[in-house]
C-alpha cells in the first residue's frame, strides 16, 4: 500500500491570500500546504480521502490516472468543495463512486445538485455514485475499511482505517471505544492545527497525546496552519517516531 499526501494544511491552506505571516512567506517547499487529502493505492485501486478545492491541481501533480472512490470524513469546504472536478474521470469512467455519511451526502446534494440531480441533467455534469456509509466497515472493490469516527467540536467526522493505515482529520475528541479501532497500526495520521488549543482541532499538544495512547509505529501530523511555524523548526522538536507529514510526501506501508 503507498499513501500519497495530497495536501496537508488547514482550510486557508499555507500560504494565506494576503498573508506576511512568516511561514507564508517561506521559501522551504514543505512550508506550502494545500487543502488536507491523501491518496491510497491499495490492490490496484486509488482511493481518496476527500475532494477538496485543491483537488484538480493535486489530482494533476501526481498523474493520477483514474480514481476508484472518494471517501468524505465530513461536510466542510475544505475537504468537498473540489467534487466538480471529478469530470475528467467521469467522462473516462462512468459515475465516481463516493463514499460518506448521510448528513455528509445530504450536505453534497444540496450544494453540488447537478451532480445528484437523476433528470435533465445538464450535458457534461459529472455523476457520482452515491454510498452511505455509517460507522461499520465496508469494502470498496474488496478492500476492507473501517470508519473511526470522532467529533470535530459537534460535528462528526470519520477516519477510515485500511489494514494497518490510519487517517484521522479534524478530530478533536476520540471516545475510547473509537480509538481502540486504531490499535496496531503501523502508521496512524492525525490533526495538529498549531500550538495554541482550539475548539475543533486537536493542537500539537493534544496530538502527540493522542498518538502515545495509540502507540503506532509512525505517525505524521497534518491539516496544519501556518500558526504551527515552520515545518524544519517544529520537525526538530518532535518525539522520534512522529513526522509532520507535507505535500506530495509519499509512505509505504
Ligand atoms: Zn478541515
Ligand atoms: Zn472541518
Amino acid at each position: 500500500m503507498k499513501v500519497t499526501f495530497l495536501g496537508t494544511g488547514t482550510s486557508q491552506g499555507i500560504p494565506v491570500i494576503g498573508s506576511n505571516h512568516p511561514v507564508c512567506r517561506s521559501s522551504d517547499p514543505r512550508d506550502k500546504r494545500l487543502r488536507v487529502s491523501v491518496l491510497i493505492e491499495v490492490d490496484e485501486l486509488n482511493i481518496v480521502i476527500d475532494c477538496g478545492p485543491d483537488f484538480r491541481q493535486q489530482m494533476l501533480s501526481n498523474q493520477v490516472q483514474k480514481l476508484d472512490a472518494i471517501l468524505f470524513t465530513h461536510e466542510h469546504s475544505d475537504h468537498t468543495v473540489g467534487l466538480d472536478d471529478i469530470r475528467p474521470y467521469f467522462f473516462k469512467q462512468g459515475d465516481i463512486p463516493v463514499y460518506a455519511h448521510q448528513r455528509v451526502m445530504a450536505s453534497l446534494q444540496k450544494r453540488f445538485d447537478y451532480i445528484f440531480d437523476s433528470e435533465n441533467k445538464y450535458p457534461g455534469a459529472p455523476s457520482v455514485q452515491e454510498h452511505v456509509i455509517t460507522n461499520t466497515a465496508f469494502t470498496v472493490k474488496g478492500v476492507n475499511i473501517i470508519p473511526v469516527e470522532v467529533m470535530h467540536n459537534r460535528v462528526q467526522v470519520f477516519g477510515f482505517r485500511i489494514r494497518d493505515f490510519a487517517y484521522i482529520t479534524d478530530a478533536k475528541i476520540v471516545e475510547e471505544e473509537e480509538a481502540e479501532k486504531l490499535k496496531g497500526v503501523d502508521v496512524l495520521v492525525v490533526n495538529a492545527l498549531r500550538k495554541e488549543p482550539h475548539h475543533s482541532h486537536f493542537n500539537l499538544e493534544e496530538a502527540l497525546d493522542f498518538i502515545q495512547k495509540i502507540k503506532p509505529e509512525k505517525a505524521f501530523l497534518t491539516h496544519i496552519s501556518h500558526l504551527l511555524g515552520f515545518h524544519e523548526e517544529v520537525q526538530a522538536q518532535l518525539p522520534p517516531n512522529v513526522y509532520l507529514a507535507y505535500d506530495n510526501l509519499q509512505i509505504e506501508i
